[in-house]
């Protein structure tokens, strides 16, 4: 048999990496799609009235095989792939949506849902059951499952259509993003550039086999240019490019295609009786409403203006005072924003590398996560591993109890994507009275080992380590009874807090003395060091935030709209939804809406106020670690208690106002970031 359709006999019943070949999986895939149907048929030809136990929980329980494969292999797909697993996963991933399309259009298995469901008031269900519950439920209703069949069919068509046009809108991004190119023969055009920059300049106009240098609207070569290009006219032309994506009254103008997104989004959401799109996203947020996130945009916005219109003057007259620059222009402000932030802070990464040696950083967020909840990180060698490089941890409680295993996957290689993540192979969960502990890992793209040196991380490296490993504890410390409402599968305005809050141990002093130590001469990272990191990270922070805030309102302004059916200029739709946030001039020729993909191509859309949301949670969560000292372990064990263990078992809100006795204020966040009064 199959070594993936059997339960693992290794130690701690972790995957047995080195036994899996890659053509295990498609036959793996299958038969657990195959087990998942049979379990998925028990529940619906189950002769007995539907109960919690017999439908809502078992329907949680389903699928736990196929699952646990296919974790396995899309975690490998993302952090050691090929083109073998790559091809497998093309032929993988339409069987699995199909599945999981079969479960929620099934109609006999939703009429026992509904029928716990409408029950749910007279079945004594903890809060966790009726949590578990109502998600099973909306994951029905909120597909159609309730309508009748002309309207179901009315849905599917606006489906249909909806990922077509969204299909095309990141098309005409990727071809307006793809087609522009500023070529420069003249090699003073790119003074103030950063050799790297130049380089890669070259290397590109190489590859289109052209001479000189080449810039284009890719961002590893637009961001270098506008941040230290000398020629304003040149920054000028590239930036009006930028802006002007899909708005060219061309074949590739997206402006009708953002008319009828807004449009049949809405509809769709009138056809399940929502008032407006984000009506229907936000049911499933902490925000809950479209009014909540209104009411957080603005206010933000309204105690974030002064500082950022002092920002705005600041720079403006350190402009004119550099350059004679009359008005600045949005192609000037990252560059003057470089060059002054160069004269206050004169802090690069090669003075500060040398005291974050990974392993120290390691032992660091090991240390912090001990001082706060006990947690001891034993590496053992002998858990089977998809890499050499991987490290493998046992992580046990202060009373030795056994919590998880954790999987730290550190350095780049050929076979994996970008960037940095946390990732489950197993959740944890309580079956039959025992509760199964978690698999964790987390998966990054450091700066590597040399001959002659260890690896020495960024503080981006440091804190982006930091951010991960707080999803892990997210994950380790699971403690819940369902599988799918375990660790970090929480409403997406709520993940973000566990993994944002551990980032601000970085910036402590009591923390970098337990580990930010010279590699060489062991001396501890010097305190002007430390408060030249706090004052640049939050340098520009006023303006930073009213252009995040920007993009929230305009998000907003598309998906609460009752009407978008009376929208017939996005441009001017847009300039309004800016009129509050506007620091420069608009600037006719272009348009952030046509090439928003965030929310008009990706699951952003009534969403990007999440991002903001998250800081205002981190801020006000570490405050309250701050009033009683940040190791304290009291208000660790609130964390936990009310958050890190609980999972998507409550309302966020709830369990947010559990652990910290109050709603989150936006106060917090403000004084971190120097926009208010310490
Ligand atoms: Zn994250």
């Amino acid at each position: 048999m199959n070594i993936l359709n059997k339960p693992f006999d290794t130690q701690f019943h972790t995957a047995p990496f080195s036994k899996i070949k890659n053509e295990d999986f498609l036959p793996a895939i299958k038969k657990g799609i195959e087990d998942a149907k049979a379990e998925i048929d028990a529940i619906t030809n189950n002769p007995e009235a539907p109960t919690f136990q017999n439908t809502i929980e078992a329907l949680d329980f389903s699928g736990e095989q196929l699952d646990r494969i296919s974790s396995i292999f899309f975690n490998l797909n993302s952090a050691e792939t090929n083109d073998e697993i790559q091809k497998i996963a093309q032929e993988v991933s339409p069987l699995l949506s199909e599945f999981s399309n079969d479960i929620t259009l099934n109609e006999t298995l939703f009429k026992r849902v509904k029928a716990v469901y409408d029950a749910k008031d007279s079945l004594d269900l903890t809060t966790e059951q009726l949590t578990l519950l109502n998600k099973k439920y909306k994951g029905f209703s909120r597909n159609g499952a309730n309508l009748p069949e002309d309207k179901k069919q009315q849905l599917r068509d606006i489906d249909k259509e909806l990922s077509k046009l969204k299909l095309k809108f990141g098309e005409n991004v990727l071809a307006e993003t793809n087609k522009y190119e500023l070529h420069i023969t003249n090699e003073a055009d790119l003074d103030g550039l950063p050799e790297s920059a130049k380089e890669e300049a070259k290397q590109t106009a190489e590859q289109k086999g052209k001479d000189g240098w080449m810039i284009t609207l890719q961002y590893p070569s637009y961001i270098p240019f506008m941040t230290y290009a000398k020629n304003r006219e040149l920054r000028k032309k590239l930036a009006l490019a930028f802006g002007a994506k899909g708005f060219n009254n061309d074949a590739l103008d997206n402006q009708d295609i953002v008319l009828k997104i807004a449009k049949l989004r809405h509809q769709r959401a009138n056809l399940l009786g929502y008032k407006t799109h984000a009506h229907f996203v936000l049911e499933e947020r902490m925000a809950k409403n479209p009014e909540t996130v209104n009411t957080f945009l603005n206010d933000l916005l309204e105690k974030a203006k002064p500082a950022a219109e002092r920002e705005f003057k600041t720079l403006s007259d350190f402009a004119k005072e550099l350059d004679g620059i009359e008005q600045l222009q949005k192609w000037d402000g990252g560059y003057y924003s470089e060059k002054l932030k160069q004269k206050l802070f004169d802090l690069d990464d090669e003075k500060l590398k040398p005291y974050f040696k990974l392993e120290n950083v390691i032992n660091g967020v090991f240390t912090i996560a001990e001082k706060l909840y006990g947690l001891q990180f034993e590496e053992i060698n002998t858990i089977d591993k998809y890499h050499d490089d991987v490290l493998t941890y046992k992580v046990t409680d202060s009373d030795g109890n056994y919590i998880s295993i954790f999987y730290a996957d550190f350095f780049p290689r050929a076979g994996k994507r970008n960037g940095a993540w946390m990732t489950v192979y197993k959740p944890q969960y309580v079956k039959n009275g025992e509760n199964s502990r978690p698999h964790i890992s987390i998966v990054c793209n450091f700066t590597k080992p040399t001959k002659t040196k260890p690896s020495l991380l960024t503080f981006n490296e440091v804190t982006t380590l930091f951010h991960e490993f707080g999803h892990a504890l997210h994950g380790m410390l699971a403690n819940t009874t369902y599988p799918s409402i375990s660790g970090t599968s929480v409403f997406w305005d709520f993940v973000e807090l566990p993994s944002q809050v551990l980032e601000n141990w970085c910036y402590e002093k009591e923390a970098l003395e337990l580990f930010a130590t010279h590699y060489e001469t062991g001396e501890v990272i010097p305190m002007d060091l430390i408060e030249k990191i706090k004052a640049s990270a939050t340098f520009h922070e006023g303006m930073q935030t009213l252009r995040q805030l920007s993009f929230g309102l305009l998000d907003m302004s598309w998906h609460a709209n009752e009407a978008p059916e009376t929208i017939n200029s996005v441009k001017a739709h847009e300039q309004k939804a800016f009129e509050n946030t506007k620091l420069y001039p608009d600037v006719a020729e272009n348009c952030m809406s046509t090439s928003f993909s965030h929310i008009f191509q990706g699951g952003y859309s009534s969403g990007y106020y999440s991002y903001k949301w998250a800081e205002v949670l981190d801020a006000d969560a570490f405050e309250f670690f701050k009033e009683e000292g940040i190791f304290s372990k009291n208000v660790a064990q609130k964390f936990k208690d009310n958050v890190l263990s609980q999972g998507g078992t409550e309302d966020p809100m709830t369990l947010y106002k559990r652990f910290r006795g109050k709603e989150p204020q936006p106060e917090a966040l403000l004084k971190r970031a120097g926009l208010i009064e310490k």
